[in-house]
């Protein structure tokens, strides 16, 4: 079959690999009808994630049709349609019982390594590392779906792909991400990033019930459409970001600041250190703002930072004397997917239409190309999904 594998740093390639099979008994194989490039994938692309190895395949945001279930998945059966959650996980632990999903504990065949760099093991991740799991992702023909009894849920065939393909991640993960604000009428949320995951993080914000929400990025074309989704926009290459918040939040600051940026705003990371660490000296000389930084010194007193953005190793010049005295709380993670796929297909059946952040479709073939236009927003390239056939 054909799979997007990953390549060394920029690079993937689309090869024929192996197609896979079921080898526990809770698994299935689905072959894949429509599969997303996510920002986090750009994290791997970059190099930024360590114990990835030439011909991984990528891919966490996918779904399909069920071809085959071990013995021990009663719930599913061949020709079912299904979207795929991007943590794995168990569903009996005491993380999944918490509905902690991306905290598994039974999900990381390689958890030794995962504690090694970050002193315990989150859950295993579709296409994400060796470090969480080596499980082979779903920018493929077919992809093996461990813990299918739990994680996929079905979908009727009035609902086209692009409409509920998001469930696997980024609606979610906007939606956590908004949840975490512990929205409050009148509140106002203003959100560091405006690609997809930022964009739905705005329009989960304002769906919880928050006066206003500000977009920030300095990309206009994705300012747009957050703003299409009810934000009030900010470039950050032409305001002030901290000057512009106080001016509309009446001096105090957003209730609460969402980081949908992560590793982006390549600031020093000692992940990235030890790995390259040319490259990372000259990172250091960037003049572009550090959002979380900025998010922190933005937010209100007492107020929360809410972070979907994905970091790795350590996050440099942390403000923790403004975090620590003005009473700020910080909450983050990647995203307990299985908890909202759920109410937000109900959203979705009720006529939420998440398909408004797609701005390309493209051939799986074309994956190397379409992670070039990605990650340099190239042809105004917001958000990619790909057909495997
Ligand atoms: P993306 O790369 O398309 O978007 C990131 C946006 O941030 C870009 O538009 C960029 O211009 C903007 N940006 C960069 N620096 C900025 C700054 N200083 N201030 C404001 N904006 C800035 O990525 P995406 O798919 O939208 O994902 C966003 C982040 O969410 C990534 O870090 C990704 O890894 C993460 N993510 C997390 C989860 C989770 O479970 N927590 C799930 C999916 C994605
Ligand atoms: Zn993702
Ligand atoms: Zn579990």
């Amino acid at each position: 079959m054909k799979a997007n594998c990953w390549m060394g740093r920029n690079k993937v390639e689309v090869l024929d690999v192996p197609e896979p099979g079921i080898l526990n008994p809770r698994d299935a194989v689905v072959r894949v009808t429509s599969t997303a490039i996510c920002g986090s994938d750009l994290h791997l692309y970059d190099g930024y994630i360590p114990t990835m190895r030439k011909g991984d395949v990528l891919g966490h945001e996918f779904m399909g049709e069920v071809v085959e279930v071990g013995p021990g998945v009663a719930n599913l059966r061949p020709g079912d349609r299904v979207v795929v959650p991007f943590p794995i996980a168990c569903g009996a632990c005491l993380a999944c019982e918490h509905g902690m999903y991306s905290l598994c504990e039974n999900s990381n065949p390689n958890a030794g390594l995962a504690e090694k760099m970050m002193g315990h093991s989150p859950a295993g991740i579709f296409g994400y590392s060796h470090m969480l799991g080596g499980y082979p992702g779903g920018q493929a023909q077919y992809a093996r779906v461990p813990f299918a009894d739990i994680g996929p849920i079905k979908i009727d065939d009035d609902l086209p792909d692009e409409k509920v393909l998001f469930l696997s991640d980024i609606l979610p993960t906007g939606w956590m991400g908004a949840e975490m604000c512990d929205i409050k009428p009148g509140d106002v949320i203003a959100v560091w990033g405006a690609g997809p995951v930022g964009q739905f993080a705005a329009a989960a914000a304002l769906q919880l019930g928050a006066e206003q929400v500000v977009s920030i990025d300095r990309f206009p074309y994705r300012l747009e459409i957050a703003g299409r989704a009810g934000a009030l926009t900010l470039n950050y290459e032409e305001v002030d970001v901290l000057d512009a918040l106080r001016d509309i939040t009446a001096g105090r600051g957003p209730d609460a600041c969402i980081d949908a940026v992560g590793m982006e705003a390549h600031y020093p990371v000692a992940a990235v250190q030890a790995y390259d660490r040319a490259k990372q000296a000259a990172r250091l000389e960037t003049d572009r703002p550090h959002a979380l930084r900025e998010a922190i010194m933005a937010c209100r007193n007492g107020g929360i930072v809410s972070v979907i953005g994905v970091y790795g190793g350590f996050v440099d010049k942390f403000p923790m004397g403004s975090f620590m005295n003005r009473s700020l709380t910080m909450r983050t993670g990647q995203c307990h997917v299985q908890r909202y796929m759920k109410p937000l297909l109900d959203r979705i059946r009720e006529g939420f239409d998440p398909s408004f952040v797609i701005t390309h479709h493209m051939r799986l073939e074309d994956a190397p190309r379409a992670f070039e236009m990605f990650k340099n927003k190239e042809h105004y390239c917001n958000k990619v999904v790909l057909s495997p056939w």
